[in-house]
């Protein structure tokens, strides 16, 4: 499916022009190299993107212009993916569970580092040439993320320790690296983690290479912009005050790199007393509502590309699939006069959205027009 592109000034306009039925994504190339500009002049250390939140070859393409060249990848497809985007791009391994024809995946695509999280899978990695990176993953129980990220992978701080000797031991080289969770809106878990790290790396008597300081960098959910550089600022600092000899950083950011770069429009289908059928919904690009609760930055706009205003009221929103569970988990305040064929546009909609389309019932949102100009 190839990109589309649009000379129109705003995602109105082009609505206004084309009346889509389907949901579509607005890709913003300059959104998106804005935010990474943040991450690189901001993060104090290497700034790689985590694929998994939105794989777009344009995302791709866009932080590659944008000067990122670092990436996590957590499965072969994502692999040669980057790869065919960004050839000479290096490539973190951060799946810390992987199969043996994963591990020759990983090798015959040179991942430059590898996280593991079990003395097993360890093992399974001795076949790595002598002198390559694997980080231990961390975890802790903290608070302060939509989600836990601890709930899966990661060891406790012994089992970290035990792990990182046995790096050390086999003559790789030793890292740690952690997952704060995703959408963590206050710097405090960072530091946490930090302090903890240098615990775990002291006690197990190993100087460490690199901190990967994870993803869970937030965005904007209709609470206000993120203060991304409060969050850098903590990390930088609580980085050189638990350590003697401090590692250099790295950061993995998927929502936080990606989520300002989509917006997602949806169509009206059916209006009725108390509820809005939309086009797309829970099995489409709104998977993550029943996760992280509504995306506020939401307008509604009529079929002619203008701002549908007036009083609003709360309704219930049904996707379009033929299955009772496709309604958003809150009732959502829209428009009293919203009509079946308006539009409602979503900001922020670049994180985990596309990435997580099923397809179910032959509907999601799959369309995806580049803005050239901002929107
Ligand atoms: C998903 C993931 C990320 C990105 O997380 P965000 O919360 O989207 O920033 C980073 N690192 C790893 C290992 C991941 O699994």
């Amino acid at each position: 499916m190839g990109i589309e592109q649009t000379l129109m000034p705003s995602p109105e306009s082009w609505l206004a022009r084309a009346r889509p039925d389907d949901p579509v994504f607005f890709f913003c190339p300059l959104r998106l190299a804005q935010v990474a500009e943040r991450f690189q002049s901001g993060f104090p250390g290497l700034v790689t993107y985590a694929v998994k939140a939105n794989p777009a070859p344009e995302m791709i393409d866009g932080l590659v212009a944008a000067g990122i060249r670092a990436f996590d990848v957590a499965s072969p497809a994502e692999m040669a993916l980057v790869r065919e985007h960004c050839p000479d791009a290096v490539l973190h391994y951060h799946n810390p569970v992987r199969s043996e024809a994963e591990i020759a995946a990983g090798l015959a695509h040179r991942c430059t580092s590898w996280s593991v999280d079990r003395p097993g899978e360890l093992e399974k990695l001795r076949c790595l040439p002598k002198g390559t990176e694997i980080a231990v993953r961390l975890k802790l129980p903290v608070k302060g993320a939509a989600y836990d990220f601890g709930a899966k992978f990661g060891a406790g701080p012994e089992l970290a320790e035990a792990l990182l000797r046995r790096v050390a031991e086999l003559g790789f080289t030793p890292s740690l690296t952690f997952h704060p969770g995703t959408q963590c809106r206050t710097p405090a878990p960072w530091a946490r983690y930090v302090r903890a790290a240098a615990d775990v790396a002291r006690a197990a008597g190993v100087t460490l290479h690199r901190l990967n300081v994870g993803g869970g960098f937030p965005s904007d959910r209709g609470e206000g912009h993120p203060d991304l550089e409060a969050i850098f600022a903590t990390i930088e600092t609580a980085t050189r005050a638990a350590f003697a000899t401090p590692p250099r950083l790295v950061c993995e950011p998927g929502r936080g790199l990606c989520a300002e770069a989509f917006l997602l429009v949806l169509r009206v289908k059916a209006v009725g007393d108390d509820a809005v059928f939309l086009n797309d919904g829970i099995y489409g690009g709104m998977a993550e509502w029943r996760d992280l609760g509504p995306m506020a930055r939401l307008r509604v706009v009529t079929p002619e590309g203008l701002p549908r205003g007036g009083a609003a009221r709360e309704r219930i929103v049904f996707g379009p699939t033929c299955d009772s569970l496709d309604r958003l988990p809150e009732s959502v305040a829209l428009p009293e006069a919203i009509r079946e064929g308006d539009y409602l546009v979503f900001e922020g909609m670049g994180a985990y959205s596309r990435a997580l389309v099923t397809g179910f019932n032959g509907y999601g949102a799959r369309r995806i027009v580049a803005m050239t100009s901002a929107c």
